[in-house]
């Protein structure tokens, strides 16, 4: 394949996460001619967009992606990739980001609260028994927080349509409230973007330590790309999957997936199943840890609950009378990406240390907000935050570049420790901080 006859561009985007979505748009503002690559399709219009049935179609594996020790990753390959299905929450990045690694977002993070409205739900819409935990939560003397969101109940009006970010926001949202990464990519595209949708990217094309292009198949055919700027944001699998194969043999050694469990308790009033996701939070940062309000989506409940036995996976008809706690750890990078396809995310005796920690603090605070303490289980471990496996600091500098000049890398693969609160935030800023400098 010639490369007059192959796509060009003045930079390459790989993937359209809100890293990916955030670059294209900037640079594409800026004038810049974008190509962007993304594995998946845009499911947006689809008949069953925001649907159990969805969710199978458009995560990777079919949801069944399980890494060695059994731990289940839900990752959505689609357009505004994890977006998609993530429940809406925005946290500021750690301070230590800044701090330890030198990594000022300060100015990113305020133009994107502004810009996309960045607030708690309003009081009435954050849930009576997600509300009902908080309140016993600080009873407990734990400070709860409103926790902000990416979700707008305007934007549902301004559709005609009603609020109904519950927990099936988590299969694709459907009333609009929730801002996703597509968006983002829409804008891209009519300022100028080139998106190719289907075009999975295999490995970065390097010639004499510099990249200049992609190579990969799109709907199965081979195809190659040329830009004199690669920015590969195919998230915290796919980036060190491409990074692999383009020779950097240290990309997915080590991982961090801010591991996940929900501890649920029975009750006699109306759980946290029909009530928006994560309304209410708390971080523990002594000891490694994140608890939000949260329940699972009503069909997907015996599936999860089935692997801790029988018992809890038959008050499946109880669904709707059960509180949700969500644990997020601050797991230790581990594990890792490996070329073969397999994935490994094994518990350090420090994360089962916080995660024992965290768990004696949800039952408290599950009993004090009435739930039936012999009902109180745990869930089997899930991640959602596949990331630190291209981390700044060790393969990419302060800038998100590579070794190989013109190679960046921009989405939760660059997070050089356990983020253990909600990324998105944190990634945009990263995508615009990395715009302005490609600009500069
Ligand atoms: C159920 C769920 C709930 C969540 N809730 C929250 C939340 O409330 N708040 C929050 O901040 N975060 C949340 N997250 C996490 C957050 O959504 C992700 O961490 C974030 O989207 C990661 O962004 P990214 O740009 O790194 O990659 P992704 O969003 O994963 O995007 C990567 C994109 O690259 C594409 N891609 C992969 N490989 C290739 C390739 N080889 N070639 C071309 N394209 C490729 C993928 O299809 C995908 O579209 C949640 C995640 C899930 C799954």
């Amino acid at each position: 394949m010639s490369r007059e006859n192959s796509l060009s561009a003045d930079v390459i985007v790989v993937g359209s996460g809100p890293g990916g979505a955030t670059v294209a748009r900037e640079l594409t503002k800026a004038g810049k001619k974008v190509l962007i690559l993304e594995r998946g399709d845009d499911f947006r219009n689809k008949f069953y967009y925001g649907t159990y049935l969805g969710a199978v179609i458009y995560s990777e594996r079919r949801s069944l992606l399980f890494t060695k020790e059994g731990l289940n990753i839900i990752a959505p390959i689609m357009v505004g990739g994890a977006t998609s299905m993530y429940c809406g929450c925005a946290a500021p990045p750690p301070t230590w980001l800044k701090d330890k690694y030198g990594i000022n977002l300060n100015a990113e993070v305020n133009q994107t609260i502004h810009e996309l409205n960045i607030k708690p739900l309003p009081e009435e819409l954050r849930g009576e028994a997600s509300t009902r935990i908080a309140h016993a939560a600080k009873a407990l003397g734990y400070d709860w927080y409103a926790q902000p969101k990416f979700m707008d109940p305007d934007r549902s009006i301004k559709l005609g349509k009603k609020f109904k970010c519950h927990a099936t926001t988590m299969l694709g949202c459907r009333c609009g409230a929730k801002w996703n990464a597509a968006e983002w990519v829409d804008d891209a595209v009519l300022n100028g973007a080139q998106l190719k949708t289907k075009a999975r990217v295999s490995r970065v094309i390097i010639e004499n330590g510099r990249a200049v292009g992609v190579e990969g198949k799109i709907s199965g055919k081979n195809f190659k790309a040329f830009a004199d700027t690669v920015v590969l944001s195919a998230g915290g699998i796919g980036s060190p999957r491409v990074m692999q194969a383009s020779g950097f043999s240290q990309a997915g050694v080590g991982m961090t997936m801010d591991t996940t469990v929900m501890v649920y308790g029975f009750t006699k009033q109306n759980g946290t199943g029909k009530e928006p996701p994560m309304t209410w939070s708390w971080e523990n940062d002594k000891d490694g840890y994140m608890l939000s309000t949260l329940t699972d989506p009503w069909l997907l409940y015996p599936m999860v609950a089935i692997r801790k036995g029988l018992g809890p996976a038959l008050r499946w008809y109880q669904w709707n009378k059960m509180l949700g706690i969500m644990i997020k750890l601050k797991d230790d990078t581990s594990g890792g990406v490996y070329p073969n396809g397999k994935i490994s995310k094994p518990l350090t005796s420090g994360d089962e240390k916080s995660l024992n920690s965290a768990n004696e603090v949800c039952k408290k605070i599950l009993i004090e907000a009435g739930a039936d303490k012999s009902s109180i289980f745990m869930t089997p471990f899930r991640g959602t935050h596949p990331s630190g496996t291209v981390r700044v600091g060790e393969m990419l500098d302060i800038n998100l570049q590579s070794e190989a000049k013109g190679l960046y890398v921009c989405d939760a693969s660059v997070f050089p420790e356990s983020l253990d609160r909600p990324t998105v935030l944190t990634i945009i800023s990263l995508g615009k901080r990395l715009a302005k400098h490609l600009l500069n």
